[in-house]
């Protein structure tokens, strides 16, 4: 087979409850491919369909030219790794991981099996038994299991979805370090955005069965197509606002009384009502009397209601007029004057930060 897994007008449903709604997708072969979204959009059932546990009720499934929709599990070249290891208690590592080749009739596999643990890192375990490894052990070893039968795609149901958070984030390095060196095809499910934008190549974000954008990490952080994915992929400013006109590159937009700019490349509408959004890390702050500097957004006149220290950042947040309150992370390099809650401030961030989404769709 070989190629790209292509999802055209993908429905699940059961019974009058529609889990996956027409979908459109295409992996291109050998990424690193994440769908995020909140739990019950319909990640997992996507996943299924592309296993073959589950048969949509409507569109096609290919695999490069081959149509796959229907059929069985084990017919295709896709293998899944779950957030439950399933892995054989009573059988070493070693037995485990060759688990899949043996039950073929294979023979003389030790050096297959032996280069899948050296890629897992797991050589000096081969011995052990499951109960006698950590989680991230045991994640490591279901995944060189699932790997030796050479899929051409591996899909990844929240396989870290059971680790703490510190050797999450090792294992989410170590399973894109994996992908580039094996070259394979990787659909990763997850609700958590930090893990998809750390492993993936390309993110499609979904919500209510449907695919709201898809694109990069980087070009879904920095221009959210939707309100779901700005709110969704790290946090959001929000501000109503309406279109007053165009200049150059620039859209000019009115919001509670001030004028502020985005760059048109960032702009899903170019005229109405719109959400003004920009990300809490391009916003600084300074006091009500102090200049800032040209061609900035300023909104004037917040007052700091909450101040935490989170690390490498601060976290403000800054009630405005409006009623509205804003959050802004600045940096802790000890360069910046501190504010406190009850100061006055002001907002300033740079024009090609915003982007603007259509307010009249939500
Ligand atoms: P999670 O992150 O919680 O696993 P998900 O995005 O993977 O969520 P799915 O497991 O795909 O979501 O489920 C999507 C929707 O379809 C859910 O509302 C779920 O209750 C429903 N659903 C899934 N499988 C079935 C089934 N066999 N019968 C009926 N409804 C189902």
């Amino acid at each position: 087979m070989g190629g790209d897994l292509t999802l055209t007008s993908v429905t699940k449903r059961f019974g009058a409850f529609t889990a996956v709604d027409d979908l459109d997708l295409r992996v291109p072969e050998g990424s690193f491919f994440a769908l995020l979204g909140p739990s019950g959009c319909g990640k997992t059932t996507t996943l299924r369909m592309v296993a073959g546990l589950d048969e949509p009720t409507t569109g096609t499934v290919l695999l490069g030219d081959t149509d796959i929709t229907r059929l069985k599990p084990y017919k295709r070249p896709v293998n899944t790794v779950f957030q439950s290891y399933a892995l054989f208690p009573h059988l070493t590592v070693a037995d485990n991981v060759a688990f899949g080749l043996k039950r073929r009739g294979r023979r003389k596999i030790d050096d297959e099996v032996a280069e899948m643990l050296a890629l897992v890192e797991l050589q000096q375990l081969a011995k052990r038994r499951p109960g006698q490894l950590s989680g991230g052990q045991q994640q490591r070893v279901a995944l060189a299991r699932a790997l030796i039968n050479q899929p051409e795609v591996l899909l990844l149901d929240e396989p870290l979805g059971a680790l703490d958070l510190k050797l999450r984030r090792q294992m989410q390095i170590e399973l894109k370090r994996i992908q580039t060196e094996v070259g394979l095809t990787f659909v990763h499910v997850t609700h958590d955005q930090e893990e998809a934008m750390t492993m993936a190549d390309t993110v499609a974000v979904m919500n209510e069965g449907r695919i709201e954008q898809l694109g990069p990490p980087e070009e879904l952080y920095e221009s959210p197509a939707t309100t779901f994915v700005a709110n969704f992929l790290g946090q959001s400013n929000l501000v109503a606002g309406s279109v007053t006109g165009t200049s150059g590159d620039l859209v000019h937009v009115e919001v509670h009384g001030a004028r502020v700019f985005a760059g048109r490349s960032r702009s899903r509408v170019t005229e109405g009502d719109v959400w003004a959004g920009v990300r809490p890390e391009k916003v600084y702050l300074a006091g009500p009397g102090e200049e800032a500097a040209d061609e900035v957004n300023s909104l004037r006149g917040g007052v700091v209601s909450d101040v935490s220290f989170v690390g490498v950042s601060t976290q403000y947040l800054v009630r405005m007029a409006w009623d509205q309150e804003l959050t802004v992370f600045e940096q802790n390099t000890g360069a910046r004057k501190r504010f406190r809650p009850g100061d006055q401030v002001d907002l300033h961030w740079r024009p090609e930060h915003t982007f603007l989404l259509d307010a009249t769709q939500d």
